[in-house]
């Protein structure tokens, strides 16, 4: 029996812990916080998932929550207009093919702690460091480092060509709210894109007190929307929130009305740099340690692909280790693996980097253009399932005018 030990009990190493223990590996997980701690804490994440991530926990008997979570059904994008006080200039909303949805971490994450001990997983909760990695690698076939933005990561290196950021692009926070207006006529991510300052999405989620929404703010440096630092209590970062909402997106606030937080935790705030690390690392003793989701690729939140990332990581992952059969999980078995998830991963890091900084007109031409022609806006919202589906014409302004142009072109639209 291969023995694997795991790192960190988030989205991708519990969802791996569970699918090893289902082809009777002996699993190992090592975690810095119980059930109970991730529980009762604070928020970590706005966690929207689109089909593709959510059929994979399908396929692992894990999508528990799937008939209790509202599903996000679309996706809407709105520009403030410059000249009209309360206008948009881009306005467009189009459908998912299957529903997104979003289960707060910490009810997901606590009740899958919980089940995967019981299914037989060698559960220690213990903040890891070296020593207790070397005690993993000498007791286990594979050590796995999924501890996501944990400060242990670093040991694996930042690559710096692969990074083309080494500060924070946005300054981050979540509100997680009761009593919001739903949009009709079907729920969305509604996103509002407001230059110079950042970005404000929400959506419908089931947390630990049934349903919600999740505010989400995203903050250019040193513009109004990084205005976090001074909010000391849970009151306060409602209040900030909503009057971030009021001065700028009126049609926003209109839904606010008569919200309240779900829970005093639920608020975050913080920043981090969108980084790529390299996938292992030896440790002193020489033995190696291998990197998986955001340990290795970590993506601003502004298009919510981090969790879904990691769910795509550990099925790739889980497939290396299932093919590996008895062989020696090596280091060119590690770069190999980490090859085939990179395949994927760079072109969602490609167009997640690309909405940090100012739009290029030929984006900016393509937003508006949605607004006209719903095919367009269907194939965008659409492709945050898989945002390789984006290239070429996202990036190539040649590329993407004759893209305009054939949706133009399409009767579908002519309504
Ligand atoms: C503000 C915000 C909004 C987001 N919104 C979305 C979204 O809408 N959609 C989306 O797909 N993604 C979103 N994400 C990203 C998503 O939450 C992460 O990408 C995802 O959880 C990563 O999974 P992971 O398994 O790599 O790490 P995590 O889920 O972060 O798990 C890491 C685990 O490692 C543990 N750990 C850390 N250090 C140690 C240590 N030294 N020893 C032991 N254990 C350790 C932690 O306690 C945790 O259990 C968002 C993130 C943020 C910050």
């Amino acid at each position: 029996m291969r023995k694997i030990a795991i790192i960190g009990a988030g989205q991708s190493g519990l969802q791996l812990a569970f699918a090893l223990l289902a082809r009777d590996y002996e699993v190992t997980l090592v975690t810095n916080r119980d059930a109970e701690q991730i529980r009762t804490g604070k928020v970590m994440s706005s966690q929207c998932m689109f089909n593709t991530s959510l059929q994979i926990e399908r396929d692992l008997g894990l999508n528990w929550w799937e008939d209790a979570c509202p599903p996000v059904e679309g996706i809407a994008l709105a520009v403030p207009h410059p000249d009209v006080p309360g206008g948009k200039l881009i306005d467009w909303s189009a459908r998912l093919t299957r529903p997104a949805q979003s289960v707060d971490q910490r009810l997901k994450m606590s009740a899958w702690l919980e089940a995967v001990k019981l299914r037989g997983a060698d559960v220690r909760i213990c903040d890891v460091g070296v020593p207790e990695m070397e005690e993993l690698a000498r007791s286990h076939d594979l050590v796995l480092l999924a501890a996501g933005k944990g400060e242990i990561v670093n040991l694996l290196g930042r690559n710096a060509e692969r990074s083309p950021f080494d500060k924070p692009q946005r300054a981050l926070a979540l509100t997680y709210v009761k009593g919001m207006t739903p949009s009709e006529p079907y729920s969305r991510v509604r996103f509002n894109l407001i230059p110079g300052v950042g970005e404000y999405f929400v959506f419908p989620a089931l947390t630990t007190t049934g349903p919600c929404e999740i505010m989400v703010f995203e903050g250019i440096p040193g513009g109004p929307l990084d205005c976090w630092n001074e909010v000391k209590t849970p009151e306060q970062h409602l209040a900030t929130s909503l009057a971030f909402v009021r001065k700028y997106l009126p049609w926003e606030a209109e839904r606010c009305a008569n919200v309240e937080l779900t829970d005093p935790n639920g608020v975050l705030s913080g920043r981090f740099a969108p980084t790529v690390r390299n996938p292992y690392f030896r440790l002193p003793s020489g033995k190696t340690v291998f990197g998986m989701a955001d340990a290795i690729v970590v993506n601003d939140p502004i298009t919510g692909q981090g969790s879904n990332n990691a769910a795509k990581c550990t099925k790739v992952y889980l497939d290396a280790i299932l093919e590996r059969s008895g062989a020696a999980f090596s280091e060119d078995w590690m770069q190999q693996t980490f090859d085939r998830y990179w395949s994927y991963a760079q072109a969602v890091i490609k167009w997640t980097n690309s909405m940090l900084t100012p739009p290029p007109p030929h984006i900016l031409e393509l937003l508006g253009a949605a607004g006209q022609l719903p095919s367009l806006a269907s194939l965008i919202a659409n492709g945050f399932d898989d945002p390789r589906t984006f290239s070429p014409w996202w990036f190539d302004p040649a590329a993407c005018a004759a893209l305009i142009g054939e949706h133009a072109a399409n009767p579908a639209n002519a309504a």
